[in-house]
């Protein structure tokens, strides 16, 4: 199952864990379990799928107790839903949140680049969840676009609180990455970094997340890597790519991609406390 010269064969290579995968969008509705053998044999292992809002994260639940083990699940309500979050889908999102297969708590954060919600409803939103994360200590799984100095100041305000968590899809400048990584956030790189029009600051910028703080994930069904050959017919990004979007962030960093491999793994089952399947049997 190559889908591009970038990839070796799943028995030699390291495996791999997607940290953001939407694996409860209709996209996925009619092959979503191909969707996961695919990415099994492809050498990725493990899965997170993102809860984005009351009835995702309860689709994305359902799914991690399905695939025991390989999927995990985020609960949480995105930026753009954030005037959902009422006193009721709190509540839920608190009794998700208590089950072992969620393993974290978003994707949550602010986003006033589309401004889907009012910006002070994204913020209340966000404290909430802040505050769920530390409830529950778990970690918490972030999203920001063009918000960057109202989201560090809420994140800061609840940080001593936290359990950790990871900067989502990051697409930001050096300024940015320099401030989660102070903070002590893991970094998400998706096939963002593929992107020569708009992703070429996160080659130079991929350099400077140390090993153990780098996590990679597709954010599928969106962010196909530009650069793929030949593009699926259907556009859809899956998570049998992230070894593409791997290989590119290791040459990147100028490490193998076995090294990148085992590095992010081991951060993401340290951060989000998966179990480390491979040494099970
Ligand atoms: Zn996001």
């Amino acid at each position: 199952m190559t889908h591009n010269h970038t990839t070796g064969s799943a028995a030699s290579r390291a495996p791999l864990i997607d940290i953001g995968i939407n694996l409860a969008h209709d996209s996925y509705d009619a092959d979503r379990s191909a969707v996961i053998e695919r990415a099994r044999a492809a050498g990725v292992v493990q899965m997170m799928v993102t809860g984005s809002s009351a009835a995702s994260s309860r689709v994305a639940l359902s799914l991690a107790m399905q695939h025991p083990g390989t999927l995990f699940a985020t609960a949480g309500v995105h930026p753009h839903h954030a005037t959902d979050l009422t006193a009721g889908v709190l509540a839920d999102l608190g009794e998700l949140a208590g089950a072992s297969q969620v393993v974290a708590v978003g994707e949550c954060g602010l986003d006033y680049y589309r401004n889907y919600s009012p910006h002070a409803a994204q913020r209340d939103a966000f404290h909430r969840q802040l505050e769920l994360a530390a409830r529950c200590r778990k970690p918490v799984f972030l999203h920001q676009r063009d918000a960057h100095e109202d989201f560090i100041a809420i994140l800061r305000e609840h940080w001593p609180g936290l359990v950790g968590g990871v900067a989502h899809c990051f697409t930001g400048g050096a300024a940015e990455l320099e401030c989660y990584l102070e903070l002590g956030l893991a970094i998400g790189i998706t096939g963002w970094i593929c992107d020569e029009r708009r992703g070429a600051h996160l080659l130079e910028l991929v350099r400077r997340i140390p090993a153990g703080r780098l996590l990679l994930e597709t954010d599928g069904p969106y962010l196909l890597p530009r650069d793929l050959h030949p593009k699926p017919s259907s556009r859809r990004n899956e998570p049998v790519y992230l070894p593409h979007i791997a290989a590119v962030v290791a040459r990147a960093r100028g490490e193998t991609p076995e090294a990148l491999a085992q590095s992010s793994t081991e951060a993401t089952r340290r951060l989000f406390r998966l179990p480390d399947i491979e040494s099970r049997n």
